[in-house]
């Protein structure tokens, strides 16, 4: 099984992540939140105590180098290739309505779903072999490719991220980048960028256009 090297020798992520080595290092909106506890468990092994009321849905890529540090009765959580929730927004809307407060959007280093590309015909033999004309399979996978592949995956975390923050405008969305290498949490620089927060726009309602065009 290939571990990547750790995010922090990777010139790709260099000056763009921020490792989390004690309580200080989490953004204040965080702190004192589920997401700190969520943090405190991936990096240093903090015991998590569930309430049985979550308040937290995780969600990440599908992964399987990746284990969540959570035990149950603590958190919802969506698993899709990529970690993207795009498709999934009902899903949101429904823990909401259970009492989520936060949402957790987990990245990693090395997702396949950056190498879709040169894993795509190996996808279509894959419906091919569950009985699938070889047709309709390669449209379907040329279709989803587009929703599903990434091009970097830290860039991919940010676009989420905004996405997400345009859409659920009360819910508190935290970003974090998992290095395979270490299991340790990141979290992105430009969480506490201004720009970051410009091209997320305020106001308190979310764009027609964008509830029309989620899929
Ligand atoms: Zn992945």
């Amino acid at each position: 099984m290939y571990i990547p090297p750790p995010v922090r020798a990777d010139e790709k992520y260099r000056d763009l992540l921020t490792v989390v080595e004690s309580r200080q290092d989490i953004p204040q909106e965080w702190q004192g939140t589920p997401i700190e506890c969520l943090i405190m468990a991936q990096n240093f092994g903090w015991p998590i105590q569930s309430t049985g009321k979550p308040e937290l849905l995780i969600a990440t890529c599908i992964e399987f180098r990746y284990a969540l540090p959570v035990p149950r009765m603590y958190s919802y959580v969506i698993r899709r290739a990529s970690g993207r929730v795009i498709g999934s927004e009902f899903s949101v809307g429904y823990t909401i309505a259970q009492g989520v407060k936060y949402l957790a959007v987990i990245g990693h280093n090395d997702c396949g779903m950056s190498q879709l590309e040169a894993k795509k015909a190996g996808v279509i033999e894959a419906f091919v072999s569950q009985g699938w004309p070889r047709d309709a399979a390669e449209q379907y996978v040329a279709k989803q490719a587009t929703r599903h592949a990434i091009a970097d995956e830290l860039l991919a975390l940010k676009e989420e991220y905004i996405r997400l923050r345009k859409i659920f405008r009360q819910l508190v969305v935290a970003p974090l980048f998992v290095c395979l290498h270490d299991s340790r949490f990141y979290v992105p620089n430009w969480v506490s960028d201004p720009e970051t927060e410009k091209l997320i726009g305020d106001g308190s309602a979310v764009d027609l256009e964008i509830i029309d065009g989620l899929p």
